[in-house]
């Protein structure tokens, strides 16, 4: 049941709230006990550890995170934080930390600038000064950081277990044998028809490796948000024929049905399968060319949890993000980015009751910050995503205070093979004007 719980407008820590259901003292639900650990515990397991992603497969050639130093890993909440506060004072401005909107609070208090992760790279523009730009995040995130920064400038990643599971849904030989098969239906890929259209415009979510990146900036292709989705459809539209779209198909699926694009037009593309599972036919047919990828996160919420919320908070404003299911999407009275999310609670003059279906991080800061709203996760289950938890206080403390002896671990790095083209995607991206603003 939806309780409107006091805890997040005084304390938004999630964390916080996993160790009062652990020791018994809240009745509230966990989808993971463990979590109430330091992901140390589990970095050397074969999983992406407990958590909203915990079911999902990590890909053999994942980056795993070396043994944090005791020191760090037996610190307590108030030491690290100490610690933390120490070491920026001392790198100053030769350090900018970013903490993304699905951080734990005990990380995001000490960022500089939180936001999504597009905000993010280019908060990271606004500091040409520093030396290292600590990303806390998942690592597509620092990869597009490090695309964005400049060559001097170290990215660093506090944990380098820390993915993305949606973004290593769509790996890049997968995504390359995808396009071979393509060109045995379509024809060459890069050849303009009369009407002067390609066959099919891949486009990638911002949540993709920079290989897929790379692989979408040579092929004619382009990176989108899950802010400007519908404008870059649009400028593949004007394209292509078709869009291959990925990893996120629920993203794909609900801007491009929103845009009138019929759902049976829209074929899902499994890479296990010849074809992705389907066939020449309508592949032929075909507008949108749906990747197998989802947010395990987003995949949490459910028609039933917000038929719950409005029986039980009768005109609650329910909002969920676009890598819902299409069903939950259609359901909810609202759909949008973070930073629409965010927008939406800012602009409600009166008292409002929101049900969010996005990052139970986010969604309890938000209540802690606007308290004359009552806002709550329509999943009422506490199960943060796993990969953003990986990110522990300690891991923060061990990188600054490795600058601080002038030590860089932990520093993602882009191949310049794979940087360049990786950049002309991101450019087209942010070239690409809605329809109505180039008209
Ligand atoms: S919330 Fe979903 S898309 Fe975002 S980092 Fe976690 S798994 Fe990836």
């Amino acid at each position: 049941m939806h309780t409107a719980l006091p805890l997040p407008a005084l304390d938004p820590s999630v964390d916080h709230a996993l160790r009062l259901i652990v020791d018994g003292a809240s009745t509230e639900e966990t989808c993971a006990t463990d979590l109430a650990a330091g992901p140390w515990d589990f970095d050397s397991r074969p999983g992406y550890g407990p958590g909203s992603s915990m079911g999902d497969v990590i890909p053999t050639g994942a980056p795993r995170q070396g043994e944090l130093p005791p020191a760090y890993r037996e610190a307590s909440e108030d030491e690290l934080d100490a610690r933390i506060r120490a070491a920026k004072r001392t790198l100053g401005d030769r350090v900018v930390v970013l903490g993304h909107f699905y951080q734990r609070e005990e990380v995001v208090r000490h960022a500089d600038y939180v936001g999504d992760s597009f905000q993010l790279a280019q908060a990271a523009l606004d500091r040409p000064e520093a030396e290292a730009i600590v990303f806390c995040g998942v690592h597509f995130m620092a990869e597009t950081a490090d695309l964005l920064s400049r060559p001097d400038q170290a990215v660093i990643l506090p944990n380098l277990a820390a993915g993305c599971s949606m973004a290593d849904m769509a790996d890049i030989d997968q995504v390359e044998d995808c396009w071979e098969q393509l060109a045995d239906i379509y024809g060459p890929l890069d050849q303009p028809d009369a009407d002067g259209l390609v066959p099919v415009v891949p486009v990638t979510y911002m949540n993709s490796s920079a290989a897929i990146k790379g692989f979408v900036g040579r092929n004619g292709g382009i990176v989108c948000t899950s802010s400007n989705a519908k404008t870059v459809l649009e400028w593949a539209f004007s394209r292509g024929h078709r869009v291959l779209f990925f990893p996120d198909q629920h993203l794909g699926r609900n801007t491009a049905k929103a845009m009138g694009v019929p759902l049976e037009q829209m074929p899902l593309w499994n890479p296990r399968k010849p074809l992705g599972g389907s066939s020449a036919d309508q592949l032929e047919d075909a507008r949108v060319l749906l990747w197998h990828g989802f947010c395990s996160v987003h995949r949490r919420f459910t028609v039933g949890q917000i038929e719950q919320a409005r029986a039980e908070h009768p005109g609650v404003r329910v909002i969920v993000h676009p890598e819902c299911p299409m069903e939950v999407v259609d359901a909810a009275d609202e759909a949008g980015s973070t930073a629409y999310i965010r927008r939406a609670i800012e602009e409600a003059s009166e008292p409002s009751t929101f049900a969010i279906g996005t990052e139970i991080n986010l969604v309890r800061r938000l209540a802690a910050q606007h308290p004359q709203h009552e806002i709550f996760c329509l999943d009422p289950v506490v199960c943060p995503c796993s990969t953003m938890y990986r990110i522990h206080p300690g891991y923060l403390a061990w990188v600054l205070e490795e600058l601080v002896a002038g030590r860089t671990v932990n520093r993602v790095q882009v191949a310049d093979d794979v940087a360049a083209p990786a950049r002309v995607s991101l450019e087209r991206m942010l070239a690409a004007k809605p329809e109505a603003a180039s008209a």
